[in-house]
């Protein structure tokens, strides 16, 4: 049975312990034909996690691995990264990925086109990357509700509410984009040309076939999400509402395993579910 020896980056971060909990976890669990194996962990130089046992750290048992901000040291006899950062980060660890050929699960969100680009052109060059605004199942079945919904009732206006907590750095969320993503792919329209993300001041009335954003932002919220398709005497509200972390880095976890086995190149999550 191939060991998967996964290094996590980001591992001070939020979603950094969880990943570390979730590849502990999984340790003798064998998913897709492999075995993941936490072989790293990774945080920026300066971090307060540096140093520090990754196992604890993470509120588990100790790990043996303390966390480094030596990324290259990281890497070496690495199989997968599981990157929940910044999009410069994501850009330059799916080089590094390209570079090794390694698997590399992005759940980064915020990022530019420029840098979406630049990780598919690290995707044709040898990595076999996992993006995904959302790594939970139940967004996966979400996002095609929202596909199946927005082509059904082709002329209700779409508008995307989403709330997450205060130290949310990037709006609307990668999740309120992905959702917008799998309306705009109901309508077959392009999201970008028909996207309004933000409405102040006198705006006129709504422009007929659009896709509208809302962005709260408050406490500790780990993440809510609601598509309203609204008609002239009915509204449809599809909601989700994340309670724990662990339901990305299973996901997340999931994924790399899942890409161990495929060839170089871009995937998502409706790709590791084989939806
Ligand atoms: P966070 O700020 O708590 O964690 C980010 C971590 O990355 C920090 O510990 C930071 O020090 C570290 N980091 C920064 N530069 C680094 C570098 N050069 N090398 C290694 N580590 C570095 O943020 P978070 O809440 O954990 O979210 C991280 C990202 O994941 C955000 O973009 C967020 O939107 C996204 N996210 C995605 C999903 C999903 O399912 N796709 C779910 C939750 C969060």
């Amino acid at each position: 049975m191939a060991d998967l020896k996964v290094v996590v980056a980001g591992a001070g971060g939020r979603m950094g312990v969880a990943n570390i909990r979730a590849v502990a976890g999984l340790k003798g669990v064998a998913l897709h034909g492999a075995v993941a194996r936490l072989h790293a962990a990774v945080d920026r130089p300066g971090s307060a996690a540096i140093g520090q046992d990754a196992g604890l750290f993470a509120g588990i048992e100790a790990l043996g691995i303390a966390i480094t901000d030596d990324i290259d040291a990281a890497l070496v006899g690495a199989d997968a990264i599981i990157d929940f950062t910044a999009p410069a980060v994501s850009v330059a660890l799916a080089r590094k990925a390209a570079a090794q050929g390694l698997v590399h699960v992005i759940g980064t969100t915020g990022c530019s086109a420029e840098q979406d680009e630049e990780i598919a052109a690290a995707a044709r060059a040898g990595a076999r990357i996992v993006k995904s605004g959302n790594f939970s199942m139940g967004m996966v079945v979400l996002a095609n509700l929202v596909e199946k919904a927005a082509a059904a009732l082709a002329d209700y206006d779409i508008e995307i509410l989403e709330m997450h907590h205060n130290q949310k750095v990037d709006a609307p969320s990668g999740t309120a984009l992905l959702l917008g993503e799998a309306a705009a792919k109901g309508r077959d329209i392009v999201l970008q040309d028909h996207s309004v993300r933000v409405r102040d001041g006198h705006t006129g009335p709504r422009q007929p076939g659009t896709i509208g954003f809302a962005t709260l932002r408050g406490g500790n919220v780990i993440g809510d999400h609601m598509v309203i398709l609204a008609g002239q005497s009915e509204r449809i509200e599809l909601t989700h509402r994340a309670q724990d972390r662990t339901i990305y880095a299973n996901g997340a976890a999931r994924a790399a395993l899942w890409a161990a086995a495929q060839p170089a190149g871009l995937y998502s999550m409706v790709d590791v579910l084989g939806l």
